[in-house]
């Protein structure tokens, strides 16, 4: 057993669309939890004290029972690991999980998903994991910058692969950090590993950064996060979306085919809904085609008070 088991930074109910999960139990919470500590140093890190921090032998043991029993007592629909990155917490994800899916509870990870195969497959076949957002954190040309230069980021698409292969549910992240990954040739290298790893249905999330820890350059341009929106699209991704800026349309879900509205989010909360789903496949309502969805819409459920 690892020192930092069960040592908890944070844990409370969030609402799936914060991860950002959009395909997978829309409008549903999960209790999400965290431990201390990162495999990587991303200078922007918006989770710092937590990423950056060691678990301490006199921190408190959280027991896996004690965590799934608060999820059930405060009706979340699954558990999350998330904030700092889970992988520190490997062997506790694995007990976690495996208890929450004893009573029902889907188990979800928001992860940089730098592991290793064996891991991914421990994860999602053993604690049954099928909900992962993974966050791109760039690409290889940031080692000429001397950013997370020992960083091979392919491992990353490597790993979402398998985990669909295994039946998982991916969504990928690529928050645009200005002066780091916001160049045009990074943005084409994630998207050529994107379609040629993972396919044109799994939804990719644009978000906009902002300065944190030792990062102080700029906001993302809004204009920038539009025009590489435009870029996937063209490429073929089907679902893209612009985060951390604040507007629905740019977080609603529509048909590629059609163009219908199928899913409006506001404040990370679904405010219209219109699926055809049966036997776990859903479809536009208008013209048919696929819309790739894990799990259950939750109707009228608001975000927990904190
Ligand atoms: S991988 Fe995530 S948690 Fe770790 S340092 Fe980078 S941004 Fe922070």
């Amino acid at each position: 057993m690892h020192v930092g088991y069960g040592r908890l930074s944070a844990a409370e109910s969030r609402p799936i669309e914060i991860k950002p999960l959009f395909h997978y139990w829309p409008n549903s919470t999960a209790l999400t939890f965290s431990g201390w500590g990162c495999n990587f140093y991303c200078p922007w890190c918006q989770n710092y004290p937590l990423s950056f921090r060691h678990p301490r032998p006199d921190d408190p043991v959280v027991e896996p029972e004690v965590l799934v029993r608060e999820a059930l007592r405060a009706g979340d629909e699954g558990l999350c690991a998330s904030f700092n990155e889970p992988a520190t917490l490997f062997d506790y994800l694995v007990e976690v999980f495996s208890l929450g899916r004893r009573y029902g509870l889907y188990a979800t990870i928001v992860t940089n998903a730098y592991f290793t195969l064996k891991a991914v497959d421990v994860l999602v076949s053993e604690a049954g994991v099928d909900g992962w957002s993974i966050d791109i954190k760039g690409c290889p040309g940031m080692k000429g910058k001397g950013i997370l230069p020992a960083i091979d980021h392919s491992v990353v698409f490597r790993n979402a692969r398998r985990i669909i292969d295994l039946g998982g549910h991916v969504e990928m992240v690529h928050l645009v950090v200005t002066g780091a990954n916001d160049d045009p040739e990074c943005f084409e290298w994630i998207i050529d590993q994107h379609i040629s790893n993972l396919g044109h249905q799994v939804p990719l999330h644009i978000n906009r950064y902002y300065p944190a820890h030792r990062w102080h350059k700029p906001p993302t341009p809004i204009g920038k996060l539009l025009e590489w929106r435009e870029k996937a699209r063209r490429a073929g991704i089907e679902f893209v979306y612009v985060g951390n800026v604040g507007d629905p349309e740019l977080e609603s879900t529509r048909c590629p085919r059609c163009g219908k509205l199928l899913i409006r989010r506001e404040g990370y909360r679904v405010t219209y809904y219109n699926l055809d789903c049966s036997n776990g496949r859903c479809r536009c309502p208008r013209c048919g085609y696929p819309i790739p969805l894990r799990g259950t819409y939750i109707a009228g459920k608001s975000i927990p008070s904190r």
